[in-house]
């Protein structure tokens, strides 16, 4: 009803000046369960005004997460390689992908083209692990760097302080959900880790009061508005979005401009 809508709320809309970018989205036909074809995401933000989407890999396109003794072999490496590749042919010209390179034990860089804007970095308990100690490991590190690209990070909370403090100086890392999927939100403000400014986050699945909590305390030039399609619905996560308290130009930032500034921000290569 118009009368109930007063110059506060106002306040609160975004502008808009910018295109609305999910920063987090699974796209992959590999993977059928659930489906996450481009054309399943396409279907979903029908109508919600996002323009641009980031997407990887499914998780059960890089490695097996049930099976933590997993070993790589061949098939994988394959299976791995068509699902970067499949992200580098979507898009249309109402949605415009911006595909990551979901980076696994082999640390295939070289496979990294220069339409990948960055890198997706995968790893729960109980999962098999990254070989840290690899040197193909730091060698891909350094490539990342030298790129500039952002890491979307989701590790237990041991190896992402590793991975910031030592291993991974200087690249910008983006820990998705404000950290809640690996219980860590509180562990790493007690660490400071939010504070750092290599750090940026994504809102995809987190709370409403969470999202305003991490600005209130660190501002809202680092906070990205993800999906986590298609585990979390892109409408649905929008509007959690337009309905934060939040002045409008915040917003603007949250929905699109911040994630615009990081990628403008990485060189690429080829
Ligand atoms: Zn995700």
């Amino acid at each position: 009803m118009v009368n109930t809508i007063n110059n506060n709320n106002n306040m609160l809309k975004p502008n808009l000046s910018a295109p609305i970018i999910d920063a987090h989205a699974h796209c992959g036909i590999q993977d059928q369960f659930p489906s996450q074809s481009f054309e399943n995401y396409y279907a979903h933000v029908a109508g919600t005004g996002i323009q641009k989407v980031v997407m990887f890999s499914p998780v059960m396109e890089i490695y097996d997460r049930y099976d933590p003794n997993f070993q790589d072999n061949t098939e994988w490496q394959l299976r791995r390689k068509n699902s970067n590749e499949y992200l580098l042919t979507v898009g249309n010209r109402q949605l415009t992908v911006i595909p990551y390179f979901f980076i696994w034990n082999d640390f295939a860089v070289e496979q990294m083209s220069s339409k990948h804007k960055g890198i997706k970095w995968h790893r729960h308990p109980g999962e098999p692990s990254y070989h840290y100690e690899d040197p193909r490991c730091q060698m891909a590190i350094d490539e990342i760097r030298q790129r500039n690209m952002p890491v979307v990070f989701e590790e237990e909370f041991d190896n992402t302080i590793r991975f910031i403090h030592e291993i991974a100086v200087g690249v910008n890392v983006i820990i998705p959900h404000l950290d809640l999927l690996n219980g860590g939100y509180d562990a790493i403000e007690r660490n400071g880790i939010w504070g750092s400014p290599q750090v940026y986050t994504d809102t995809s699945l987190a709370p409403r009061h969470v999202v305003i909590d991490y600005i209130n305390r660190y501002g809202s030039e680092r906070i990205l508005f993800g999906s986590d399609f298609p585990f979390g619905d892109p409408k649905s996560e929008l509007s959690k979005l337009f309905s934060l308290r939040i002045p409008g130009d915040k917003k603007d930032m949250v929905l699109g401009q911040n994630l615009e500034r990081l990628l403008a921000e990485s060189h690429h290569q080829q």
